[in-house]
């Protein structure tokens, strides 16, 4: 049996795609071998890598002259890759920093060049993406790096922000990449990490712009150059295999169910429940500012700790997994991301309703 599963990541993932799995993982296509047992080098696997950007280059209209990466280490490991292959001495570059996975992507930058931020959003503890208005940036950035949705505080950037003409945009959209249509040419480079919308845990997503691939010195580590990846087509050396072949059927899942308009009008529609029900009732409160909530990571607080405890524990016992806030902020968070069906949200609205008239 399958429960309700809130986690923020490594998070839900569509069941079609965990049976197609299950089937794979055992023999895959017929040739009496799994999915992890085919050589990266054979035709079987070339084709489902190919298949995978292909899907991708489809779902997000990617225009020609970006490449799509296949790249390991987590989106942790592209706070450090950014800069080392972008950031060129005497220059600088701007960070937005909306919360903590931008704080730990621009202490990353730190040790490799000179940056700037060029907003924050701490006074508000990141409850809010502060108004573009406030953006100040330095002279002529090397690039601008945001993170797209905050996995941890639940607020999520609306639409691109201004960037001085032919500055690329650098986008962390870990936690909602391919949750609603992205116009891939307002930006030089993004990086997700799949385990919350795209897969498994292992394996990240990066989309880049021809221009920046050749940018770093080809002096730091082979592993660690943009280039690497696309002159070889992510397979310099064994990649995740298993985890790829993942990413691929949840591209197919996100085709099959209709693409990106499709998938953010479900998404959509799943937040809007959620928030309703907050905005009205008098004992949850949501603690994103209204302009500011994320899509994928609903963050609310009950009126004390101890039935926020009590809440979380009725929830598991209930089946539904995930619901405590991160560690360092405390609270509830809801991730609903992309294969989190209505259903379970709709369960959980249910649950809200009646520990509340119970608690009140
Ligand atoms: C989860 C997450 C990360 C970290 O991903 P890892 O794969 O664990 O390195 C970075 N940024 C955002 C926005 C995230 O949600």
């Amino acid at each position: 049996m399958r429960i309700h599963n809130f986690n923020a990541g490594p998070g839900v993932l569509p069941e079609p795609v965990l049976q197609q799995a299950q089937r794979d993982i055992w023999d895959i296509g017929g040739s009496g071998m799994g999915i992890m047992e085919h050589s990266h080098r054979g035709k079987l696997f070339e084709k489902i890598i190919a298949e995978a950007e292909a899907s991708a280059r489809e779902l997000a209209r990617i225009p020609d002259n970006y490449r799509v990466l296949f790249i390991q280490g987590g989106a942790t490991q592209q706070f450090a890759m950014v800069p080392m292959n972008l950031l060129s001495p005497g220059r600088t570059a701007d960070y937005l920093v909306t919360g903590a996975w931008s704080e730990k992507a621009l202490k990353e930058a730190k040790k490799f060049g000179t940056t700037h931020v060029a907003l924050t959003g701490e006074a508000s503890n990141y409850s809010e993406i502060p108004d573009p208005g406030q953006i100040r940036y330095s002279d002529q950035p090397v690039y601008v790096h945001l993170t797209t949705n905050n996995t941890i505080f639940g607020t999520q950037w609306r639409a691109e922000p201004p960037v001085p003409a032919g500055v690329p945009l650098v986008a962390d959209t870990s936690s909602d990449m391919f949750s609603r249509p992205i116009d891939v040419s307002k930006y030089g480079l993004i990086y997700a990490g799949a385990q919350k919308n795209l897969g498994p845990s292992g394996i990240v997503m990066v989309i880049v712009r021809d221009d920046l691939v050749e940018l770093g010195p080809s002096s730091i580590a082979t592993m660690l150059q943009y280039r690497v990846y696309a002159k070889e087509k992510s397979l310099h050396n064994t990649p995740p295999t298993l985890a790829i072949y993942l990413v691929g059927r949840v591209l197919d899942w996100i085709r099959e169910t209709g693409g990106l308009a499709a998938m953010a009008e479900r998404n959509e529609a799943k937040a809007r429940l959620l928030y309703d029900f907050l905005d009205q009732s008098s004992f949850f409160r949501g603690t994103a500012a209204a302009g500011s909530r994320s899509l994928m990571n609903v963050c609310f607080r009950a009126p004390t700790e101890a039935l926020e405890n009590a809440f979380c524990a009725e929830a598991e016992k209930r089946g539904m997994a995930g619901l405590k806030g991160h560690r360092s902020v405390g609270g509830m968070r809801a991730s609903i991301y992309n294969a989190c069906p209505r259903t379970s949200v709709e369960a959980l609205v249910a649950f809200m309703k009646e520990f509340e008239r119970a608690n009140r």
